[in-house]
């Protein structure tokens, strides 16, 4: 059978996903098996503010867990578990009203800090050069919640930024 042998390269079958709600394409692509469908639904699910669509996220955690869980452990899917499991980190934090977005900032290293002051979630406060001279540093607060951050480009194979809080004033 078709079927058990898919199963057998590939895991366990999805659960069934309810058509036409906001977050169907974004779970249909995390479900999908192809690294770049699925890579592009998780920096959308990064990126997004969007309560109705985070709330409907949230609600079908169950299928994401099941997409997450037909990976193995092999390092083979490493970049695979890393979206993966930010996705289910955000949606977590959403559905637990665990606070302010930006304390996501330190868990995904795409969290651009121009996009994130061009999107007014931060605003920038000063700028700098990180310690050792490995890399620019730019110093935010959050407009929601008035937390500080530091940002500092980093470069490793591509750019990724690494987010850390400020002190408390
Ligand atoms: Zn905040």
């Amino acid at each position: 059978m078709i079927g058990s042998l898919f199963e057998r390269l590939f895991g366990p079958p999805l659960p069934p996903l309810q058509e036409g709600r906001p977050g169907t394409a974004l779970l249909r692509a995390l479900g999908s098996g192809d690294y770049g469908l699925l890579r592009t639904a998780a920096a959308t699910i990064a990126l997004t503010r969007e309560a109705a669509l985070l709330d409907d996220l949230a609600l079908q955690l169950p299928y994401v867990e099941a997409a997450r869980a037909r990976y193995t452990t092999d390092s083979q899917w490493i970049r695979e578990h890393y979206e993966l499991d930010f996705v289910l980190r955000k949606l977590r934090h959403w559905r637990d009203h665990d606070g302010c977005l930006c304390q996501l900032y330190p868990h995904w290293m795409h969290y651009e800090p121009g996009r994130e002051i061009a999107s007014g979630h931060v605003v920038l406060i000063a700028t700098g050069v990180a310690e050792g001279g490995w890399g620019d540093t730019q110093d935010t607060t959050c407009t929601v919640c008035g937390r500080g951050w530091r940002c500092t480009d980093r470069e490793y194979h591509a750019p990724w930024w690494e987010w850390s809080a400020l002190p408390q004033p």
